[in-house]
């Protein structure tokens, strides 16, 4: 069997809607299980209702208005009039209520928990996923919702809750096999699920994915399909160089480097327990179905070595803490992270010296207290608007050449700070904002251009894999 997940973006309008139906019956005899986000901006209009609620501002009205405004126009416009109509506009107003209740409750406590704001959350996959199994029954699939609260069983983490597989086992293989069997398509809301004791829980944001990939771990999926609106996971921003084209194959490690740089597609920590039953995942792109996409696996079924992307992001600041007194000293780097540490301020990137050590933020909201404390430690400098820009892939350790090819490409750019870390899957350089897209440019010359590939065939570079 496998697994077809749809982003919201698949699913915009009915004609969306009818491609994906028609997906879906493509793939028929692979018995799919249909996992399905919210419509477009659903979750995010969910989550301002009910903040707006907790504030008492009225305006959360206007928001259920839109919500319901939204779903209908796509229902009516997928469906002509008859019961399937008028049953999923009954189930959109029902919600739509539901949701009053629950908005109306918040703004009269003033009060809103992570609790209720699941609750309030999880109403837009409640809704796509009727939407969605009515397009697959119109194009003559037998297609049946399975509400994800009784398969999906999570911790009580509200808001980022973990699936506990070992609850959810059970309920897969009475649920879901027994349908999957007689020829159904179930298809489930993702990103919701439910406490043991049936309470509504969410994944976190982007977490269909994160169903998509518990479900196909519980079948042994042969294949997650996470059908967005790109052709995969890219070798480079399109918006920088526009020779940009989908890498076909990538381990999870090189996946979950591109998610750091902005790569939304995928999240690392919502695919593990796919990564870790060896289920593939492939991404795909439905406005271009017949693309091959990037397929996610493990190591044995990736082809040769070597760099698969260019990856940067901006925003980033460096702070350099120098402290002569630590030639030969220990217990220096300790006290460092521990400032970073004291104000929950994650560190990306590190190098050091002797003498001294530089790391990268993306966060600063406490970086005057954290430059303060570090004052202590030695002298500090902070350097703003840098970007990280990364060559990202696998095997370098064992890649000749490559930090020669590297420094040659940047030969024009000022960089500030090197790393190259024990993951074997990244080598970054951290440059000024102002000469990002240059050096993003130069390296995607040297490693992915024709002209790339020319200096491979000479023998210039030697990949082993
Ligand atoms: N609808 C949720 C979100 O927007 C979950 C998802 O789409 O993956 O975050
Ligand atoms: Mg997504």
């Amino acid at each position: 069997m496998i697994v077809m997940k749809f982003d919201g973006g698949s699913i915009a309008s009915h004609d969306r809607l009818r491609a994906v139906a028609k997906l879906v019956r493509q793939h028929k005899a692979r018995k799919p299980v249909v996992v399905t986000s919210a419509l477009p901006k659903v979750t995010d209009l969910l989550l301002d209702a009910a903040h707006l609620a907790a504030a008492r501002q009225n305006e959360y009205d206007d928001r259920l208005r839109e919500l319901g405004t939204l779903h209908e126009e796509v229902v009516e416009e997928l469906l002509p009039d008859g019961p399937p109509r008028r049953r999923l506009l009954a189930y959109v107003k029902e919600l739509v209520e539901e949701l009053r209740t629950f908005c109306t409750a918040v703004y009269a406590l003033e009060e809103l928990t992570p609790r209720t704001l699941d609750a309030v959350a999880a109403i837009g996959e409640r809704l796509s996923s009727e939407i969605v199994a009515e397009a697959l029954v119109q194009e003559g699939l037998r297609a049946e919702v399975v509400d994800a609260r009784t398969v999906v069983i999570t911790d009580e983490g509200f808001g980022s809750a973990s699936p506990r597989l070992a609850d959810m086992a059970p309920r897969v293989r009475l649920k879901l096999k027994p349908m999957l069997d007689t020829g159904l398509v179930p298809v489930l809301g993702g990103y919701v699920g439910a406490t043991r004791s049936g309470v509504t829980t969410t994944l976190g944001r982007g977490g269909a994915d994160g169903t998509a990939a518990v479900i196909g771990a519980l079948l042994e999926a042969q294949e997650i399909q996470i059908w967005t609106e790109v052709d995969g996971l890219m070798n480079v921003d399109p918006k920088v160089v526009a020779d940009a084209r989908a890498i076909p194959n990538v381990s999870p490690e090189e996946a979950a480097e591109l998610a750091y740089f902005g790569a939304k597609v995928l999240h690392p920590a919502m695919i593990r327990p796919a990564v870790e039953k060896g289920v593939p995942i492939r991404v795909l792109n439905t406005l271009q179905p017949s693309a091959p996409g990037t397929l996610v696996s493990a190591d044995e079924q990736l082809g040769p070595s070597g760099p698969c992307a260019v990856a940067y992001r901006k925003g980033i600041t460096v702070v350099l803490i120098s402290q002569p007194r630590m030639l030969m000293a220990s217990g220096f780097l300790r006290q460092v992270f521990e400032v970073f540490e004291r104000y929950g301020t994650a560190v990306d990137l590190i190098a050091t010296s002797e003498v001294s050590i530089s790391v990268t933020l993306d966060d600063v909201e406490h970086l005057g207290a954290i430059k303060g404390d570090l004052a202590l430690l030695g002298e500090v400098r902070i350097l703003r608007e840098t970007a990280i820009v990364s060559l990202v892939g696998r095997g370098f350790f064992r890649y000749q050449g490559l930090a020669r090819r590297i420094f040659e490409a940047l030969s024009g750019v000022n960089v500030v700070m090197i790393s190259f870390a024990a993951s074997d899957v990244n080598i970054s350089v951290v440059v000024e904002e102002a000469d990002a897209e240059r050096a993003v440019h130069s390296l995607h010359r040297e490693f992915f251009s024709d002209f790339a590939d020319e200096k491979g065939a000479t023998g210039t570079s030697s990949a082993l894999t």
